[in-house]
Formats: structure tokens, C-alpha cells, sequence
């Protein structure tokens, strides 16, 4: 749980360093304390939304620093308190004697102002209902963006393209809870309530766009979260010079004697927007060698945590495709990739998504063989193009399905039970509201916002 939400926060809301503007962030539960506070430290109330220029000075009459204060007036505002933002110069001294002149104001008008929590400001902005959990989560999301696409899939759920898919279908399921609750009241026309209200034809509907969202959203995490691949095949194939030309720079040693790839190599890349960690393997053979024995063992681990898995071969020598893939990996999606493709006067060109021909050496290839990756993995949108989520929102859409499809069976059941009908139905859409954070216990939001950075 975090402290107290009725004191006054204070946070440095730019990344510790040097830069050009450092912003101090301040927001007032009531309107008094932030208008006494702008008295003593900016010795003006700046006008509600209006950039004003102020010299901050200590008690003797010492400049701490200049710059440019902005009011935002309850409720209009990131948290919808009293916010205060002061713009100032970027560096760490000038930020610190700014803030500790902040603290010191504070206390001599005995106001509770207190350095704010990580994620407290957003925290607030749940609390006055100006962001739902989604779209707060989002707020994280998009700082932590590792590539422009999934900072365009975190805006989009940070303005509210998610939780409004998520509570159209709460809204659906509220209008047949309501019909039912109606039937309930009168139940010599229960037998007739399933036909009259189409509630069979309701839920359906129900059950389609549900698992059009759950689609969205798994897509959203990967977006989030990243694909692991894991490029397994015989050594000296090609796999450190397939990372290598996927990624566009040089991370994994290449060299033409087999057994070179001692261990994994983790490289974080993008394809088309999606983050991807891709992991080359030590090569997969037998051998004494301790050393390369890790690295084998490591890579039959990689293979359990991965989203797909790149079979690679050696297109010029197909004696060698024949690798022995552990059990674990046998419902992966998968890939073959034929590499060393320049090698060969001819070959079969990619057919669908399961085979490629590629060059690592000339890029031959490698632009379908990236659609197809994102292809079997089930990518149907660019980031830009669909939303972020997370693996809790996922979690939560099961369990609405879960209760759905229970509905669903009470629906389907001669004797109709309404009433059993009427609490799956009311458990499936208190698995929504765990999405949105309206039924989410306190000790799991303050968890979601600590992981937060502080001043947002
Ligand atoms: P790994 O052991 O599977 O990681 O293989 P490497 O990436 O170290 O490559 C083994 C050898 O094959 C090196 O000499 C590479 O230059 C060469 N090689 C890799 N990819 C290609 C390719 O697409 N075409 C050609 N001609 N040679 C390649």
C-alpha cells in the first residue's frame, strides 16, 4: 500500500543526469495548500495553465535557479489534484537545491508535502478516475518502450484504445445480467426468458468478440513483452551470421570452425516494431568438451521458453538437417530455414511460412523470412496498429471466458438454470473489471504502481 493520499507530493520527474530542462512535480490535494505553497516558493500564483517565467530564491535572496512554472487546477490535470510543474535547469545539484528549497517552504507553512512514491502521481490519476489500471499500466509501458512500434501500441492503451474494447464487452454482458435479473424476478417465465431475450444468441455474440479482444490482447503482451526465438541447427550453419543479419550489427562470433558458439547469445532486436530476443545456441551435437556441454544444455532449456523456434540447415549440405530436437519443443511453432542460399544455382522458392531460403551473407530472403516469423506467431497487426497489454490482462480474459462458457452450458441445459445462468455471468464480468482495476484488491494495485518510476 502506499502512504497517505491526502498529503502533498513532490517528485523530480526527469532522469537523474544533465539535460537541458530538470521538471519538479508537485500535486495538491486541495486547492489552499497549493496556492499557499506558489506564494512562499515561486512568491506568485502562476495563472491556471499559463507558462510563467520565476526566479527562485532562498531566504537570504540567493537565485537557486529560473525557469518556467505551470498551475493545473483540479480536476484538469495529470493527477486530477492541484498539479504544479517547475521547469527548470537540468542538472543534479540545481534539481536537489530546488527540491530541498521546495521541502523547506513546505515546512515552514507546516504542510505535509513529502517526496512522492514510485508511480504515486499516476496512482492519483487512477484514484480521481482520470486513467483506468489498463491505461495507468500503459503510462509504464510507454516509458519502457524499446522500439518506436511498441511505443505506439503502449500510447494506444494509454488513451483508452484497450479499456474501451474492454468495456464494450463488459456492457454487453451488463445488458443480458440485466434482462436475466429481470427474469428472475418472475419465474414462471424463466422457461421463456432464453428465447424471448435471444440469450443464446446474446452470449454467442458475447463469446465471439471476447475472444476477438483475447486475440488483441495476446497480441498486445508480445508487443509488450517480446518473442523469444530460439535458432537451433547442426554447427557452422550459419546461426551467428543469421543473428547477426537480423539484429544489423555484429554480436556473435562467426567463424567457419564448428563449435565456435560456446554459449547463448542473447540479442535483442526488433522485426517490424515487435521486440524479439532472439537466442543463438551452442550448436547441438555430441561432445566431451565440458564447456560446450553448458552451452548445450542451456540451449535445450531456451528451447522451453521460447514463442517459436528456428530450425536452421544448411541448404548446400542436407546430410546434416537431420537434428534431434528434445521433446519440449515438439508443439513450438517452427521454421525451417535453409541458409547459405547464395551457395545454390537454384532453390525452391519460400513456400508459406514453415520454409525459407535464405542467404545471411547477401540478405537474401530475409525480409520474408521475417513476415513468416511474424506470421507463425500469430501477428496479424503492426505495434502501431493494435494496443499493449499485459500477461494480467490475458490472465483476467481467461477467467472471463472461463465463466462465460459456463453461462454458456447453463444456457444450453434443458431445465435452464437462471439463477447458476446469472452468476457465471456476473463472475465473468468481474473477471473484466480486474483489467479496468475496478475490482482489484489495494495490496495489488500498490504492487503494479510500485514497479512504477518515481515522479510519474
Ligand atoms: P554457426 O556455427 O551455425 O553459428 O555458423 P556461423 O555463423 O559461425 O557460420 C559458419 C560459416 O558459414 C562461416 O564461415 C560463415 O561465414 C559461413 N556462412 C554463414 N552464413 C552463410 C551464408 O548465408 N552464405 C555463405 N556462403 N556462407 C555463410
Amino acid at each position: 500500500m502506499l502512504s497517505s493520499n491526502s498529503d502533498p507530493i513532490v517528485a523530480i520527474a526527469t532522469p537523474p543526469g544533465k539535460g537541458g530542462v530538470g521538471v519538479l512535480r508537485f500535486s495538491f490535494p486541495l486547492a489552499a495548500q497549493c496556492e499557499s505553497f506558489c506564494e512562499a516558493f515561486l512568491q506568485k500564483i502562476p495563472a491556471v495553465r499559463m507558462a510563467t517565467l520565476v526566479t527562485l530564491r532562498d531566504a537570504s535572496g540567493h537565485a537557486i535557479d529560473e525557469g518556467i512554472a505551470l498551475r493545473f487546477a483540479a480536476p484538469a490535470s495529470f493527477t486530477g489534484e492541484h498539479v504544479l510543474e517547475f521547469q527548470g535547469h537540468g542538472g543534479p545539484a540545481v534539481l536537489q537545491a530546488v527540491l530541498s528549497h521546495a521541502l523547506a517552504q513546505a515546512q515552514r507553512l507546516s504542510l505535509p508535502l513529502r517526496h512522492a512514491l514510485p508511480g504515486e502521481f499516476t496512482q492519483r490519476a487512477f484514484l480521481n478516475d482520470k486513467l483506468d489500471l489498463a491505461q495507468a499500466e500503459a503510462v509504464a509501458d510507454l516509458i519502457d518502450a524499446q522500439s518506436v512500434g511498441a511505443a505506439k501500441a503502449a500510447a494506444a492503451s494509454l488513451t483508452g484504445v484497450f479499456s474501451h474494447q474492454v468495456t464494450a464487452l463488459a456492457d454487453r454482458i451488463t445488458h443480458l445480467r440485466l434482462l436475466l435479473e429481470a427474469t428472475l424476478d418472475f419465474p414462471e417465465e424463466e422457461i421463456e426468458f432464453l428465447e424471448k431475450a435471444d440469450a443464446k444468441g446474446q452470449l454467442q455474440a458475447i463469446l465471439n468478440q471476447h475472444a476477438e479482444l483475447t486475440l488483441l490482447a495476446q497480441e498486445g503482451v508480445k508487443f509488450r513483452d517480446g518473442l523469444r526465438i530460439v535458432l537451433v541447427g547442426p554447427p557452422n550453419v550459419g546461426k551467428s551470421s543469421l543473428l547477426n543479419a537480423l539484429a544489423g550489427e555484429e554480436v556473435a562470433i562467426v567463424s567457419p570452425v564448428a563449435g565456435t558458439t560456446r554459449d547463448r547469445i542473447v540479442q535483442e532486436l526488433n522485426i517490424r516494431g515487435v521486440p524479439v530476443v532472439l537466442v543463438d545456441t551452442a550448436g547441438l551435437r555430441d561432445t566431451d568438451d565440458v564447456v560446450e556441454k553448458i552451452g548445450i544444455d542451456r540451449t535445450l532449456k531456451s528451447i522451453q521458453e521460447a514463442d517459436l523456434l528456428m530450425v536452421l540447415h544448411d541448404a548446400t549440405n542436407a546430410a546434416l538437417a537431420a537434428i534431434d530436437l528434445p521433446e519440449s519443443a515438439s508443439n513450438l511453432p517452427r521454421i525451417m530455414v535453409w541458409n547459405k542460399a547464395d551457395l545454390l544455382p537454384q532453390h525452391p522458392q519460400n513456400s508459406g511460412e514453415d520454409q525459407c531460403w535464405v542467404s545471411a551473407k547477401t540478405g537474401e530472403g530475409l525480409e520474408l523470412l521475417k513476415d513468416a516469423i511474424l506470421h507463425k506467431v500469430g501477428f496479424n497487426h503492426a505495434p502501431e496498429h493494435g494496443f499493449m497489454a499485459r500477461q494480467r490482462h490475458v490472465d483476467a480474459l481467461k477467467a472471463c471466458r472461463a465463466h462465460l462458457e459456463l453461462a454458456h452450458a447453463y444456457a444450453l441445459q434443458d431445465d435452464r438454470i437462471l439463477d447458476l445462468f446469472a452468476e457465471e455471468l456476473r463472475l465473468a464480468h468481474d473477471a473484466l473489471g480486474e483489467i479496468t482495476g475496478r475490482l482489484l484488491p489495494d495490496d495489488l494495485l500498490g504492487l503494479i504502481f510500485s514497479r512504477f518510476c518515481i515522479g510519474k
